[in-house]
């Protein structure tokens, strides 16, 4: 099977052509640099997200906080994830940055605040 992809890793947004045999990548070509073949590796064999979201947040004028994980989880995990950030509710200050929950499902990316409550 054959698949395109655009990477993007950098600017100059590669269209890479991907050979998959068995859901694994054979080979990756039209990439300029080394960095194509690891990005589509990534996104065929074990693609990942950087999840955005909201919670809800309690005692505080602003209703729900932005949130997001520190850094991708994959992406078949997204929805187990949203899950359970749609049970944590903020209760006290947090500053941008600051960890909400820690090892989100044990995927080891944290659940940090992206501004201040
Ligand atoms: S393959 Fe390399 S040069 Fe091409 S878009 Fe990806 S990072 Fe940039």
């Amino acid at each position: 099977m054959k698949k395109n992809l655009i990477c993007i890793e950098c600017p100059k947004g590669c269209a890479l052509d991907v050979d998959i045999e068995n859901c694994r990548v054979v080979k990756v070509t039209g990439n300029q640099c080394p960095k194509g073949e690891t990005y589509a590796i990534s996104e065929i064999e074990d693609p990942r997200r950087i999840l955005t979201a909201t919670i809800l947040t309690k005692g505080f004028p602003l209703k729900l906080l932005p949130v997001r994980t520190d850094r991708p989880i994959p992406k078949a995990r997204i929805s187990d994830a949203m899950k359970a950030i749609r049970k944590i509710r903020a209760i006290s200050r947090v500053k941008t940055g600051d960890i909400i929950a820690k090892d989100l499902l044990g995927l080891g990316a944290n659940l940090i605040a992206t501004r201040e409550l």
